[in-house]
């Protein structure tokens, strides 16, 4: 948690550096007091640019923020962001004290009367920003993003683009502040950092990906609708990554907003492969099983923080149904290295025939402190492991498992599976005194709505930032010497 605490403060920080800068402007003479309605406006619209602007580095496929924060708080940080940004910006022209009066915003004379440049067009591109601002929110909250997810990503991208040139060209023609060289420089370098973020997801990253490329080498059934696929390097140095990592596949093309997010579920391989077990889901992951071996296939990656920490002591891992290939590349890399610290994991299921990898975790047994405690709802009449699913009475009887009971008070936990399970087996843990850095999670749909403690934590932390950010930014153009 104290990752998120130095994020969130140095987040602030960022946020606060063109109200700061504001300060290095001209004495009052050539830019006079302005009322405080004015003055909070455009703060708001400083501290709500720059939060668009960092947007662009939450999902720039930064590998040290990947690995440092993890995808799924990385992910969860930019949709909840993203909120306050909209929110500042929708309300920054309703604060500025002629509102309501005969002057309308695309009205020359409104740009005259609030003394900025730019006139017409600033404030025309500016409301064209706030426009494409909204569509990718309300996009994002709505049926789009599940009905075609490849579509809604390319015009997420596009929308996003969009809104970093309009948005520029507003703050920079009639951003009041802006006028300053300080603020001029500081907008124009990260503007061009979010947009260099962008074409390196966009553009760079798939053409580097062509001189790094593999082959589909396997396509194996593993039970109803999962499947085990392996990619081999053709050309270029193959990825290197830590076990537990993801990577974006793309299979047949490069396509940028064609690359699905899967678990690498083997351990790093000699000759370069990557191994990932796949559960039918949609478009991409339906076509898996049609795919000629030979196809060509591009990764990027790798991403995430889903590793085992070094200070624990013995290891939990919980999974629930797809959510075991996140681990199963992990148990490969333990048994390598002859891991001598406890494990266990705890893998829930529907029915025992939906169960995959158990040759290779019943082999892990043999060789590591390591034991497998399949649970499953339908169990057929020969089965001996735990009956239930992965609840809080679920849970509660697997911990009490004497295998796991000897080792639960010290043990670092690991989650995966499907959203309302994480939730609350996290709330269990939680609520029965695990601290909460000893829970760790990785989520595969970023629709995060969970209730678990530490999903209410992130909220409030959100929430609180954001009134902090939008407090300062009426205090500090306050001080910078509002009429009142
Ligand atoms: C970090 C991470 C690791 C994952 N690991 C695995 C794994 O090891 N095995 C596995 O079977 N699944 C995994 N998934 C889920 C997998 O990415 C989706 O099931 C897959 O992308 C669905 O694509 P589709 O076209 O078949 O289905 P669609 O119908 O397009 O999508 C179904 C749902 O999957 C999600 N999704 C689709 N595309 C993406 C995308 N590009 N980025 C993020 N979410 C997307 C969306 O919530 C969407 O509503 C992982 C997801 C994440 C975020």
């Amino acid at each position: 948690m104290y990752r998120l605490l130095i994020f969130a403060l140095f987040y602030l920080l960022l946020l606060l550096v063109p109200l700061a800068l504001s300060f290095l402007g001209p004495d009052s003479q050539v830019m006079p007091p302005r009322p405080l309605p004015d003055e909070f406006a455009a703060g708001l619209a400083m501290v709500g640019f720059t939060a668009v602007l960092l947007e662009f580095f939450l999902l720039g496929r930064f590998r040290p923020l990947s690995r440092t924060l993890g995808s799924d708080l990385a992910m969860q940080a930019h949709q909840l962001l993203a909120r306050s940004a909209l929110v500042f910006l929708c309300l920054h022209p309703f604060l500025y004290s002629l509102w309501g009066q005969q002057h309308r915003p695309w009205d020359e004379s409104y740009a005259q009367a609030l003394r900025i440049g730019g006139g017409s067009w600033g404030l025309f591109t500016g409301l064209l920003a706030l426009g494409a601002l909204l569509a990718m929110v309300v996009l994002a909250l709505g049926p789009a993003r599940r009905n075609n997810y490849d579509r809604w990503r390319l015009g997420h991208g596009v929308l996003a683009l969009g809104v970093l040139i309009l948005g520029l060209h507003h703050t920079l023609a009639s951003g009041r502040y802006a006028q300053l060289p300080a603020l001029q420089v500081f907008w124009s370098i990260l503007a061009l950092l979010a947009a260099a973020s962008w074409f390196g997801v966009y553009l760079l990253r798939p053409l580097l990906q062509k001189g790094q490329s593999y082959r589909l080498s396997l396509v194996k059934p593993l039970a109803e609708r999962i499947w085990e696929i392996e990619i081999t390097p053709t050309c270029g140095s193959p990825m290197r990554f830590s076990p537990g990592q993801f990577a974006w596949l793309k299979l047949g093309g490069l396509a940028p907003h064609k690359d699905h997010p899967f678990s690498i579920s083997s351990a790093p391989l000699a000759n370069g492969s990557l191994k990932f077990i796949v559960k039918e889901a949609g478009d991409f992951t339906q076509a898996l099983p049609g795919q000629a071996i030979g196809t060509v296939a591009y990764v990027d990656g790798p991403y995430g923080n889903f590793s085992i920490p070094e200070k624990a002591q013995a290891i939990i891992m919980l999974a629930g149904g797809i959510g075991i290939a996140s681990f199963t590349g992990l148990l490969a890399d333990c048994a390598q290295r002859g891991e001598r610290r406890p494990i266990r994991l705890i893998y829930a299921e529907h029915n025992p025939e939906q169960m995959v990898a158990l040759a290779d975790l019943c082999h892990c047994q043999n060789l590591i402190d390591f034991q497998l405690l399949p649970m499953v709802e339908k169990p057929g009449a020969d089965w001996n492991g735990l009956v239930g699913r992965l609840d809080a009475q679920g849970l509660a009887k697997a911990l009490a498992h004497p295998a796991v009971a000897s080792i639960a008070g010290q043990a670092h936990y690991m989650v995966c599976g499907p959203a309302a399970m994480m939730d609350g087996v996290e709330s269990h843990l939680i609520a029965n005194g695990v601290p909460m850095e000893r829970v760790q999670s990785e989520h595969f749909q970023y629709d995060f709505h969970g209730c678990s403690p530490r999903a209410l934590v992130l909220r409030r932390g959100w929430l609180v930032l954001s009134l902090m950010a939008g407090f300062l930014s009426a205090l500090v153009l306050s001080l910078r010497g509002a009429t009142g």
